[in-house]
């Protein structure tokens, strides 16, 4: 069998989602959309249960499946729905709902609902990406209360630059949060990873750790004591040694400047990895660090082995986990770890440690 493996470690997912709320304090949505961020959903809110005060994920299939799998607690739509068909589905399956623009809230006026709707209104302190302007947010808020369809209306914003601690700009979208709610009933919630370890002044009711949650600091250097949850694994498959001057794999890129010792993995660009990675990033070849050589191919990748001569066909790889972090493949690659988290795919996955 083809060695490439994600080992997903929910142990570690739950040590970082209790981190999560001891920093923030009240309740916190465990973000799971995108398959949590790659991880397996259904898994890790599995894993979750009896723990998490609620999860969020970007839209209704995500959280159907959910549902499906057994997960009864709250639900947040992070983007809302999209049609009358969703929102009847989501009265119905009791979950949460964003709104975050009018066509929305007409949907929900004109549209009699099977059950009471919580909703929470996403308000645009300064991203300017989704959400009312905060000088609509009072008026939105009345008509989505007016005729008791919605039962609860809780608030939300969300940051451009909270994963950058000195940045000014959260601390105004803060004040201009806090304006637009001032004296409106109703559930607060702010932060995301890189608020709930940066910024203490955005912890309200609910937190919403994504990031965090699977133990890539958005705030690299920190030491906030998360734990990486997902190990990308695989083995040495083949082993070649270059002479002085030999070329190694598409473009050339790499030339042998010495005897070179080359191992070739299995894990390419089409199981996640980036093959915009340059030489010399890390790879934990039986434990050691060695480095990635040549261009990252669609299915295999190559490292040097010449100063690890134990190592050979049958070594286990990390590609990123607890030894090399997903951020400094990532930095390097010049992308961030929530896309390399996410892309994971067509390798073997494995869930270690369930039961909480
Ligand atoms: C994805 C998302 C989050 C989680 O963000 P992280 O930076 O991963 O913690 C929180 N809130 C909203 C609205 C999101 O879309």
């Amino acid at each position: 069998m083809r060695p490439a493996r994600a080992l997903i470690d929910l142990d570690a997912l739950r040590h970082n989602y209790r981190l999560a709320r001891q920093f923030h304090g009240g309740q916190a949505f465990a973000v799971v959309k995108a398959n949590a961020y790659g991880h397996g959903a259904l898994a890790c809110a599995l894993a979750l249960r009896g723990e998490a005060d609620g999860y969020a994920v970007a839209f209704i299939d995500e959280a159907l499946a959910l549902r499906a799998g057994g997960i009864a607690a709250p639900i947040l739509l992070l983007e809302g729905v999209f049609d009358t068909a969703e929102l009847l589905e989501a009265a119905r399956q009791w979950l949460w709902v964003a709104v975050h623009h009018p066509a929305q809230v007409e949907m929900i006026e004109r549209t009699s609902l099977p059950a009471p709707l919580r909703v929470w209104i996403k308000v645009n302190s300064g991203m300017n990406r989704a959400g009312f302007s905060p000088d609509a947010v009072r008026t939105i808020w009345k008509r989505l209360i007016v005729d008791g369809k919605v039962k609860d209306c809780g608030f939300m914003t969300h940051f451009a630059r909270a994963d950058e601690p000195d940045a000014e700009a959260t601390a105004e979208q803060i004040r201009t949060f806090d304006a637009a709610t001032r004296s409106l009933p109703g559930e607060r919630s702010l932060a995301n990873s890189g608020a709930i370890l940066a910024w203490p002044d955005s912890h309200r009711d609910w937190a919403r750790p994504g990031i965090m949650l699977y133990g890539a600091d958005p705030i690299p250097g920190e030491g906030h004591g998360l734990l990486p949850v997902m190990t990308l694994a695989s083995e040495i498959v083949a082993v070649r040694e270059l002479a002085p001057g030999d070329p190694l794999g598409y473009g050339a890129r790499f030339v042998a400047q010495r005897r070179t010792r080359v191992g070739l993995v299995a894990m390419g660009y089409a199981d996640g990895y980036p093959r915009t990675a340059p030489d010399h990033v890390p790879v934990a070849v039986d434990g050691q660090i060695a480095s990635l050589i040549g261009r990252v191919s669609m299915d295999m990748l190559t490292v040097d082995l010449t100063d690890l001569p134990e190592a050979g066909i049958g070594s286990a790889v990390e590609l990123w986990g607890k030894q090399v972090s997903v951020n400094r493949v990532a930095q390097s690659a010049g992308t961030i770890s929530y896309e390399l988290l996410c892309n994971v795919k067509r390798v073997d996955f494995a869930w270690e440690n369930g039961e909480g």
